[in-house]
């Protein structure tokens, strides 16, 4: 299934909701300064003309728009709205991203089904928000991947609307100067400036060996942004980035069934959480902390997210199978992350495990998180559990 990410940014959020509120300001300039630190925060686009931007001095501003209307901001009606319009975006999708008090990220994927083509799903966000919100406009921008949206949301505002097909990437991104990407700050820009390198297609003539021995982490963002690649997900607010669960024994032990006994507890304590969340995770690792306080991870990402309480157990199994415990151990957890949140939406198109075998799994955890949550945690335990002291 293709990925779809759509960002989408109010057009002069305050600016625009001081000429809402107030008729008389409609069609002329509005700054809004910042009382405090004495800066615009924003200026309308017909202030805009004149030359006036935000973080730019109110007193500067003045100057080059001396018949401007300078307002304060009203940071509690800007919230206001800002909830308003957060809200509709939930109503579209539960994976929503909010980036700042006037943008936010939507994760599309998956939403044809419901909203037809992502450019309709576009179209009908930008109607909500304007209807929510008693006329305020937004650009929404819709690419394969979280930056690009960014950048494509930007592209014909104020108003905007605009798609970047992913056979539209590379030609999009070729001419584009490297500081529109995302981690690409001015020093680094005149780093890049000094080798030649200015726009996104300069960055691939030279191989990704290349930019990491020069820049490091940087240098590898900068290349995988250059050929279009982003991985991180759309993370609605308050979402747990990682489910862990761990526990210190009484007794250092070597038992590695007593071990195995134990990770089977964690894992169908997070694969619950995980379950009740509509969250599935890629990546389980395995913490064990020895006699002498000396604590080791060991991770695994699958093919495919998951959040299938075996999974999580076998996995995590072979991990400490592979491993030689060098002392007895005191502590032993295990947890998920690697969130996939547009995961929960798809109908499982390749599985990591035999899909019949996952589908069996589901079916079980699915019977057994409606029974525990009908007769309590402890109604239903597992066969491998089964024999268990209380913890
Ligand atoms: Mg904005």
């Amino acid at each position: 299934m293709m990925r779809w990410i759509c960002h989408i940014d109010m057009d002069a959020f305050f600016a625009s909701i001081e000429q809402l509120d107030d008729p008389a300001l409609r069609g002329r300039p509005v700054v809004v300064g910042n009382g405090g630190r004495g800066v615009v925060a924003a200026a309308s686009y017909e202030a805009r003309r004149f030359g006036v931007h935000s973080a730019m001095p109110v007193s500067l501003a003045r100057r080059l728009c001396p018949e401007g209307v300078f307002v304060r901001g009203r940071r509690d009606r800007y919230r206001e709205v800002s909830r308003t319009v957060m809200k509709v975006l939930g109503d579209f999708s539960p994976h929503v991203e909010p980036a700042s008090i006037d943008e936010a990220y939507l994760d599309a994927t998956g939403l044809e089904r419901l909203f037809g083509p992502v450019d309709m799903l576009a179209r009908r966000i930008k109607e909500a928000v304007r209807t929510a919100t008693g006329g305020l406009t937004c650009s929404v921008g819709a690419a394969p991947v979280k930056f690009l949206a960014k950048i494509a949301s930007d592209v014909n505002k104020p108003d905007g609307l605009f798609i970047l097909r992913p056979d539209q990437v590379a030609d999009f991104l070729r001419p584009l100067p490297v500081e529109r990407l995302p981690g690409v700050g001015r020093r680094f820009m005149n780093a890049l400036s000094a080798m030649g390198v200015r726009t996104a297609g300069d960055v691939l003539r030279y191989p990704e060996s290349f930019w990491q021995r020069r820049f490091g982490k940087a240098g590898q963002v900068l290349f995988d942004r250059a050929r279009g690649l982003d991985e991180r997900p759309v993370e609605p607010l308050g979402m747990p980035k990682s489910e862990s669960a761990e526990t210190t024994f009484a007794e250092d032990t070597r038992d590695r069934a007593f071990l195995q006994r134990r990770l089977m507890g964690h894992a169908e304590r997070v694969g619950t959480s995980l379950r009740r969340h509509g969250l599935s995770g890629r990546t389980i690792t395995l913490k064990v902390k020895y006699a002498d306080f000396r604590q080791i991870t060991r991770s695994r990402t699958l093919p495919l997210s998951t959040n299938a309480t075996e999974t999580i157990f076998e996995t995590a199994c072979a991990l400490l199978d592979a491993l030689h415990l060098e002392q007895p151990v005191r502590l032993i957890g295990l947890g998920v992350s690697g969130f996939d949140h547009a995961a929960e939406q798809m109908p499982l198109p390749v599985a990591p495990f035999p899909a019949r075998d996952e589908t069996r799994r589901r079916n079980l955890d699915s019977a057994l998180d409606a029974l525990r949550a009908r007769f309590g945690s402890r109604a239903v335990v597992r066969g491998r559990l089964f024999g268990e002291d209380e913890q």
